[in-house]
């Protein structure tokens, strides 16, 4: 490593960025990208840096009234080379920023070529470096080998190769005249969870709806082992009409307000976040299509308004415990040298690994400069998403999520539901505009 001031491990998303950050703040730069060296990911197609390995699309551009809008312009105001690149290369796709990817991923890969401060090498990388300022950006699909390193350096339980995602809902978007909180015979505080109840009726048809839902299909590399933990909410319809009814949906112990009586069957959801804005729904990890989620979750008692932070979902996806992991500017709290960036730390999708990337390698660049960054305020979509993702998220349920507004300080006060977004984009403009200014 002599000759260079960070060693960045994968050249994605995040290490793209990253390397942008760091090589444009002066520091000289050794990404090591596997693709290219005769390696491969399972969904990656060519040896590019960023390519997208799905969709191109960036999502919404709306920074007024969409958090990864204003995610986007976070990052334009930060000389993020992703949404540069994303920019150049757009192509028509409504209020969303969506790319050629071709020339995107060829954009970025000039772009990191070309910089005087950054020199690529195409090597597979199987260990983390004992010592070395180093960045680990490997993704989703982080080579095995890798991975086993992550592991043995970060302890039993703390790396995870698959999501198993339960939807999470909008604390303010359940109807609490039909909901009650309560805990399942009053145990802890008596009143940890909250509680959808169904009549029989109500739960054969959910029931049904569940048999008959379409299904997302996977591709044979990312079909997930079903562990009992983490079955999906449709396998354990199938298994029967009362295996849910008996499982994660059974109504003992809870007395529902309205009757005095044990619901027939109950929906239970927990509260996700430390502030409460967010709650994740018991047992409801599911391969059912986001369309079909949303339609058929709805009809349950309470959820009919609901607005979804996150929809559920299982894949192969690599990720840390990072909560309990990670320091503030993203740094292993056992190994302060090496800093983890992207969809690695649990952050999901394009854009808010490349976030992720362009804080780490921030971060970096201060710290080698001998100066301190604090992070972005928790206002700030770039705060947001950072600080759920080194601290404030629900360790035990701790899985993959888009950058949203549940993971935002919630206004204070009663206001209209229609100005809530622009309220909290107004504020997090103000208060980037001081974080740049300090
Ligand atoms: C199949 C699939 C589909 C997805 N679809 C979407 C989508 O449509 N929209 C969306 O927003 N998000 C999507 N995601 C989620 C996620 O946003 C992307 O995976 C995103 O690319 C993550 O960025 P990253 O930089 O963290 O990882 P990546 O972009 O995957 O970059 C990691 C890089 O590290 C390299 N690498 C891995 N191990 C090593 C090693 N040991 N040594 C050297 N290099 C290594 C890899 O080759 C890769 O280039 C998808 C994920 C997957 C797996």
């Amino acid at each position: 490593m002599s000759g260079y001031d960070i060693h960045i491990i994968g050249g994605g998303l995040a290490g793209s960025e990253a390397a942008w950050q760091l090589a444009q703040a002066g520091h000289k730069v050794r990404l090591s990208e596997m693709r290219g060296s005769g390696e491969m990911t399972p969904a990656h197609q060519s040896d590019r840096l960023a390519e997208l390995v799905c969709s191109n699309s960036f999502r919404s551009d709306d920074a007024d009234s969409n958090a990864v809008g204003l995610l986007h312009q976070e990052m334009r105001a930060l000389g993020s080379l992703i949404l540069t690149q994303g920019d150049i290369h757009k192509v028509p796709a409504g209020s969303a920023l969506a790319v050629d990817r071709d020339g995107f991923a060829d954009g970025v890969t000039a772009a990191l070529e070309q910089h005087p401060n950054i020199t690529i090498v195409r090597e597979r990388i199987d260990t983390l470096p004992a010592e070395g300022r180093t960045i680990v950006a490997t993704g989703p699909l982080t080579a095995p080998v890798l991975a086993e390193s992550i592991g043995r350096a970060t302890g039993k339980d703390s790396l995870a190769f698959f999501d198993a995602i339960a939807p999470i809902v909008h604390r303010d978007s359940i109807d609490m005249e039909t909901a009650w909180f309560q805990s399942r015979w009053n145990k802890g505080s008596g009143k940890d969870y909250i509680n959808c109840p169904m009549s029989k009726e109500q739960y054969l048809e959910f029931h049904a709806g569940l048999m008959a839902g379409e299904k997302t299909e996977f591709r044979e590399w990312e079909n997930v082992p079903y562990f009992e933990g983490c079955m999906p909410v449709e396998v354990m319809a199938e298994r029967g009409v009362d295996t849910l009814r008996y499982g994660p949906m059974k109504g003992v112990g809870l007395d529902d307000p309205r009757t005095g009586r044990w619901p027939y069957a109950v929906v239970q959801l927990r509260q996700d976040n430390a502030s409460g804005t967010l709650w994740n729904m018991v047992g409801f990890q599911t391969k059912l299509k986001y369309a079909e989620q949303v339609r058929l979750f709805r009809t349950i008692p309470g959820l009919e308004n609901a607005e979804f932070a996150r929809l559920g979902g299982l894949h192969r996806n690599t990720f840390l415990r990072s909560p309990e992991l990670l320091d503030g500017t993203l740094r292993l709290k056992s190994a302060p040298n090496i800093r983890f960036a992207g969809q690695i730390t649990g952050c999901e999708g394009y854009v808010e690994s490349a976030a992720i990337g362009m804080l780490a390698g921030r971060f970096a660049a201060a710290e080698i400069a001998g100066t301190d960054l604090p992070p972005p305020p928790r206002e700030t979509a770039l705060g947001a998403l950072l600080s759920h993702i080194t601290g404030e998220a629900e360790i035990e349920t701790y899985q993959p999520m888009n950058v949203n507004f549940g993971l935002f300080p919630p206004i204070e006060g009663r206001t209209k539901k229609a100005d809530r977004k622009r309220m909290y984009t107004d504020r997090a403009r103000a208060a980037l505009k001081d974080w740049l200014a300090a």
